[in-house]
């Protein structure tokens, strides 16, 4: 059996916002990040809207990028006090991963993190609050999917929480609040997205439902992620929908193991932090190589939709890869570990043990090519080297 999950409501388009007007409720919490929302006037438009609605609401500031386990218990705190039948959660995708994480603690007071690190534990919500998601960033779509990840900062280890009880009851993709995006997050995360697109389409959950949601998905990306990334702010606008239509393709297809490779490879390097879109996008075209092997008629599917050139399903292969590469160059990103500043002693030092982290992922399961630590360990140094993947 298949189960294909989306929000109840997706309100899009410049102005979107003001739906918050018409919403049903008494108290809600605004949960938001470092303030850039703020300083661009968005908080007090969503607090005008929910007045407008007789909603009085109360501020939750200050979520930090990756969102500890601290931060989400506490505004699972302030929640708690404060009694909300509303939670809306604005900015990139960390106040609203918090806050969905934050949902879950105010509406079961006797959950622990622990009782829900594992997919599909989260007991039921929606007794208390709705969740309503207002994305500013174009690339997590997680005001769509049924995904947060909270990091345990005493460990150092990522939680990916996945269930669909956390996917949220309404979305509104307000392309307006995008426009304030800069150009090298621009750039990375449309990256994340055309990723998301891509491994949704091959994933072992891909499906007839998700399919035409991950292929409109890549070709408005190849169409306007390059002028968006340039100031292009209409591209900038079909960016902000491209996104969220992969979003809802891999919240119920899954991804693959470029997902595996950039969660375990972001903060595991002295030599730097990869943002997450970057490590994608340097790792995307080696992955499909990989991939191709056992799916080579999809990813040609791809190309054919994109209109590139090449008859059989290996030429098209090799266009899409071409395709992806050139996208990326235009982005000033790098295609490989070295050129991105990771020192050799380092890297040869960690990759078996990035390897192994990177198979235990959950999105190595849904990865169309069955991957050992082997593998993994060979990928990685093509990956670092900017060599083909030809095994
Ligand atoms: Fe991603």
């Amino acid at each position: 059996m298949g189960r294909f999950t989306l929000p109840r409501d997706l309100y899009f388009g410049k102005g979107s916002l003001e739906t918050l007007k018409t919403l049903k409720g008494k108290k809600a919490v605004l949960c938001l990040g470092g303030g850039s929302m703020k300083r661009f006037g968005f908080v007090d438009q969503v607090v005008g809207y929910l007045k407008e609605a007789g909603i009085e609401t109360k501020l939750i500031e200050g979520i930090e990028p990756d969102p500890s386990v601290e931060t989400v218990m506490k505004g699972a705190e302030v929640m708690k006090e404060f009694e909300p039948d509303l939670i809306v959660a604005m900015g990139g995708g960390s106040p609203i991963d918090a806050a969905k994480a934050m949902w879950v603690f105010y509406e079961h007071p006797e959950t622990t993190f622990d009782d829900i690190k594992d997919p599909f534990t989260i007991p039921e919500l929606r007794k208390k609050a709705a969740f309503i998601a207002i994305p500013s960033t174009s690339g997590t779509a997680t005001e769509v999917t049924a995904f947060s990840v909270i990091t345990d900062y005493e460990t150092g280890i990522k939680y990916p929480l996945a269930d669909y009880e956390i996917t949220p009851d309404i979305a509104i993709v307000d392309p307006k609040l995008a426009e304030t995006m800069p150009p090298t997050l621009t750039a990375h995360t449309g990256m994340d997205a055309l990723t998301h697109a891509i491994e949704a389409y091959v994933a072992g959950l891909h499906s007839p439902f998700s399919d035409p949601l991950a292929l409109q998905a890549i070709e408005m990306i190849f169409d306007n992620l390059k002028a968006s990334y340039e100031g292009d702010m209409e591209a900038r606008d079909n960016m902000h929908m491209a996104q969220c239509l992969a979003g809802m393709a891999f919240s119920n297809a899954l991804l693959g193991i470029v997902h595996s490779l950039a969660h375990k490879t972001g903060a595991v390097f002295d030599t730097g932090h990869i943002p997450h879109g970057c490590a994608n996008a340097i790792y995307l075209p080696y992955v499909i190589q990989y991939n191709a092997k056992v799916c080579e008629d999809r990813f040609a599917m791809i190309a054919r939709k994109l209109g590139l050139p090449g008859v059989t399903d290996k030429a098209l292969t090799l266009s899409l890869i071409e395709a992806v590469r050139k996208l990326r160059a235009s982005l000033g990103i790098v295609s490989n570990l070295k050129d991105f500043g990771v020192k050799e002693d380092e890297f040869l030092e960690k990759k078996h043990m990035i390897a192994e982290r990177a198979v235990g992922d959950a999105c190595t399961g849904s990865n169309p090519r069955e991957t050992s630590v082997e593998d993994m360990e060979k990928v990685l140094e093509c990956i670092y080297y900017g060599k083909d993947v030809t095994f």
